[in-house]
């Protein structure tokens, strides 16, 4: 028997729920022993017009936990599939975490509450369906700071600890997150239904993520096609930031793809400290199939896998079907060439178009590589080249001298447009982060949330990562690149 609901001030209104049944399990979260709040974005929950200043803190614990459902919510586990690692598993869903909503804020804007590590559910596949401190951290630290980089993404509310012992390859304390997406759907959502031609199922979610995302296509001559496309495009915007700012997600499996363009699903993910295309982070990616450089790649045979789902309802015609929807698959890197390219002229401080654009910006990823040159502080360090200070930039190679080969061309290509150096360097800065959740900062924090419940690093490193552009006073161990003993940095799973 669920709890009495209780009053947050929320307005519910569960489309999901209402509009998709079939596509999910209603469900409550587990009770917990003693759950206890860490941590909430009260900026987030303010926006979203969460009121909790009435309530006990128990009972604020106990929603984020998932034991007690607010007025309003209507918990349930999502049911979808996916290729993990490229291997289908036409069953997957919400093995520990539930929809508990979704709610409208000030804006009219629609989003997901979602909560992570709640408990097993039908989908649970074996697991234990709970989430371990760390994770949780790390999930949220990663999101607000892309949240902070302005990379489209779910994002973390609450931070619920449990007060159980989970096991993992040691006890460890256990905790429930709580996020707001724009939506749950996922590629692998699709993949569920088209697996088992359901055709109709299929049809019913492209109308449902129509609606909800994309209502402008209500009126296209081919909605699906349009949807198709839009996803595409969405995704290609979304991989160009995080190769702009160096983001390895790590895991990016279909049912780790969001139909709205969110990162979503922070598990091994990690951003670069050296420059290497190859890097991986993830100890489970054996073969580098995520790695950085990658990515693109793999987001568009993701979305060829989203086109194969849609090809019933693009045309009648099988061929025909496959002819339009490969269009759009195609045009991807089309796509994603076009948003890096924009994305790192802002980066490089150009503010015109020439046609060598493209070459000069790819030959400094290339003069970076194999000289051990940290991705982040190159970038902001150009904006004191801008102005002749070259020593910050070349310092970070091995050989310098690579540095200055390109400089000379960058110097004659800002030299051809007729901007004042103070505007250039404000709106680099606004683009080149100073700090970014550097490997052994998120480590230190986690370490000593988990082991020592000591959250004071993690706090710090929150306030650091979101102003990320802004030059903070005594900040500078946050700018720093890992020291050496993180060169071969690894993350692990940790479910
Ligand atoms: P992820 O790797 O977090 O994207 O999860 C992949 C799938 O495994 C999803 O269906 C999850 O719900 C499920 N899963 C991950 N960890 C657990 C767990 N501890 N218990 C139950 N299901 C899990
Ligand atoms: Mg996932």
């Amino acid at each position: 028997m669920p709890n009495a609901a209780i009053d947050i001030g929320l307005k519910f209104d569960n489309s999901y729920a209402k509009q998709l049944e079939g596509f999910y399990v209603s469900h409550q979260g587990d009770k917990v022993p003693t759950p206890a709040l860490l941590k909430l974005n009260h900026l987030l929950a303010e926006a979203l017009g969460f009121e909790l200043d009435h309530l006990q803190a128990e009972e604020v614990a106990s929603i984020f936990s998932g034991s007690v459902s607010p007025t309003g919510a209507a918990p349930l586990a999502q049911v979808y599939a996916g290729h993990q690692f490229g291997s289908f598993s036409p069953q997957l869903g919400d093995g520990r975490a539930l929809l508990l909503g979704e709610i409208i804020n000030r804006n009219g804007e629609r989003y997901d509450i979602h909560l992570k590590g709640s408990g097993p559910t039908p989908f649970s596949r074996g697991g234990d369906g709970k989430a371990v401190l760390g994770p949780v951290l790390r999930e949220y630290i990663m999101g607000e700071a892309m949240h902070a980089l302005n990379v489209p993404t779910t994002r973390a509310l609450a931070v619920v600890i449990t007060g159980e012992k989970i096991m993992r390859k040691e006890l460890l304390p256990g905790a429930v997150l709580t996020r707001i997406a724009a939506s749950h759907l996922r590629v692998g959502t699709f993949q569920f239904f088209a697996n088992r031609n359901e055709t109709d199922k299929a049809k019913q979610l492209a109308d449902y993520t129509i609606e909800r995302h994309f209502h402008e296509l209500v009126e296209d001559q081919n909605p699906y096609l349009g949807l198709l496309r839009t996803v595409c495009d969405r995704q290609a915007a979304l991989i160009a930031k995080w190769m702009l700012v160096g983001f390895v997600h790590g895991v990016m499996n279909t049912d780790n793809m969001t139909l709205s363009g969110e990162t979503i699903d922070y598990g091994p993910c990690a951003f670069l400290d050296q420059y290497d295309p190859a890097t991986v982070f993830s100890s489970i990616d054996k073969h580098g199939r995520y790695s950085y450089s990658n990515q693109p790649n793999i987001a568009q045979w993701n979305l060829a896998r989203f086109a194969e789902t849609l090809l019933p309802l693009i045309a009648g015609d099988k061929e025909e079907a496959v002819k339009l929807a490969s269009h759009e698959v195609n045009a991807f890197s089309r796509h994603y060439q076009k948003y890096w390219l924009t994305g790192v002229r802002t980066k490089l401080g150009l503010t015109t178009i020439e046609e060598g654009d493209f070459t000069l910006a790819h030959d400094l990823h290339l003069a970076m590589e194999g000289q051990n040159v940290d991705f982040t502080l190159l970038f902001r360090g150009l904006a004191d080249a801008v102005r002749g200070k070259t020593d910050v930039a070349r310092k970070l190679f091995d050989t310098p001298g690579k540095f200055d080969q390109w400089h000379t061309r960058w110097a004659e290509r800002l030299a051809r447009e007729s901007v004042e150096p103070e505007q250039r360097i404000a709106s680099m800065n606004a683009v080149n982060p100073l700090y970014i959740p550097r490997n052994h900062k998120v480590e230190e924090a986690l370490y000593a949330a988990e082991k020592e419940s000591n959250y004071a690093p993690f706090e710090k490193l929150m306030t650091v990562l979101t102003n990320p552009f802004e030059k903070q006073e005594n900040l500078s161990e946050y700018a720093e690149p890992a020291p050496e003993s993180f060169a071969s940095y690894q993350t692990f799973c940790g479910t």
